[in-house]
């Protein structure tokens, strides 16, 4: 993954289109950290879910990820357009 974000970045800073690999990138990249951030809830367990921890925060901000600035199912949608399925 590390190859395709340096490449997307690549093609951005050079202004040529770079839709499928910043895709792949956000895809990759929001699905991993609403994983790794529902993986850490529930290694904290109960303590975890609390307001009074950061824990929740990092959760809810993972999730809302594979939502903003275009959800996960565009992002397919996308890949699968430039992929010309
Ligand atoms: C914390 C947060 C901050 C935000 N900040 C901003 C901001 O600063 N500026 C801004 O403009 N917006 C902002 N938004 C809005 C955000 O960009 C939208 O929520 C996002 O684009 C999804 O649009 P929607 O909520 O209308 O969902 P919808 O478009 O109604 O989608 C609902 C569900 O249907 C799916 N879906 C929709 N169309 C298709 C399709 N054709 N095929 C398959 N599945 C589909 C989506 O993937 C999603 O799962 C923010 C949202 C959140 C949660």
């Amino acid at each position: 993954m590390r190859k395709v974000r340096r490449k997307a970045a690549w093609l951005h800073e050079q202004g040529l289109p770079c839709a499928k690999e910043a895709s792949y990138v956000k895809l990759f990249s929001t699905e991993a950290a609403q994983k790794i951030a529902d993986t850490g809830m529930q290694l904290h367990g109960g303590t975890g879910y609390m307001m009074e921890t950061p824990i929740q925060r990092f959760w809810r901000d993972a999730r809302a990820f594979t939502i903003t600035e275009g959800t996960s199912e565009i992002q397919h949608m996308v890949i699968a357009k430039e992929l010309g399925l």
